[in-house]
């Protein structure tokens, strides 16, 4: 999978990309990720990317040119993209379900804003898309591109080693996931659940079924509505109701 990113702070995205399976997974080939400077795109002296909006008031505005410049170049150089993103609060929330679609596209170009934002004629000559990580205002796109990376990535097979861990997870299935635990099998006094040392894998699944539409039910019963539930678990929702 290729992915290209236009930023003015290439070292934050870059070190946000070292470590862990995404950093493997750079290391080895399986995710080609370009970060790009979109000061190297600016044709003055001094590099400026942002200017004074029109029509006043405060704070700076990034600049178009080096924008369309900068898209120019990825195009010619690693060929047309299947999405172009911008980072944005007024994009679309960003969900596990949008993680999947992208981590279908092969070519993705993310651009991240600072200041006010970007020259609003970037997004409609240029965007595909725009995402939002979450209803609150960010400095820059920096953090929410490496979070749309990052789940987008460990979907790409072979980036996350077990694959079983990434179909466990929450919103995979529409539900959260269920509790983890991990040795000693009691700890200043709290035991880990007795069913989950017995070595029976078929009441272990169970537990961890239960557990996980328990948990679901509790903290995010608004997820049922649409979850991928088997006959089994429709049935222990309607007897936990009851
Ligand atoms: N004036 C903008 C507004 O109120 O929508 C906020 C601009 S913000 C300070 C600068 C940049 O950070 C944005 O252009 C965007 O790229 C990024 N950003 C901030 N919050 C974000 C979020 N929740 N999701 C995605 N990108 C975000």
């Amino acid at each position: 999978m290729k992915i290209d990113v236009i930023t003015i702070f290439p070292a934050m995205v870059d070190a946000g990309l070292a470590e862990g399976v995404v950093g493997r997974a750079r290391t080895s080939g399986l995710l080609d990720i370009v970060v790009h400077n979109l000061r190297d795109f600016t044709t003055d002296k001094h590099h400026v990317v942002d200017d004074v909006p029109f029509g006043g008031g405060p704070g700076m505005v990034m600049k178009p040119e080096p924008f369309f410049a900068a898209l120019g170049a990825i195009r010619a150089a690693r060929g047309t993209p299947g999405a172009v993103i911008l980072m944005s609060p007024a994009g679309e929330r960003f969900t596990q379900q949008g993680a999947r679609r992208l981590a279908g596209v092969a070519h993705l170009v993310l651009l991240c804003g600072r200041y006010e934002g970007i020259d609003e004629r970037v997004r409609e000559a240029l965007a595909t898309e725009e995402i939002s990580i979450g209803d609150y205002v960010l400095s820059g796109g920096e953090v929410p591109a490496l979070v749309v990376i990052d789940a987008v990535a460990r979907l790409v097979p072979g980036v996350v080693g077990d694959e079983q861990s990434v179909e466990a997870d929450s919103f995979t299935r529409g539900l959260l996931d269920y509790p983890h635990y991990t040795r000693p099998a009691e700890y200043e006094g709290r035991p880990v659940p007795e069913v989950l040392l017995s070595g029976h894998h078929a009441e272990i699944r169970r537990w961890r079924r239960e557990a996980a539409l328990q948990r679901t039910q509790e903290r995010r019963p608004d997820l049922l509505a649409t979850a991928a539930l088997d006959a089994d678990e429709r049935e222990w929702l309607k007897r936990s109701k009851s």
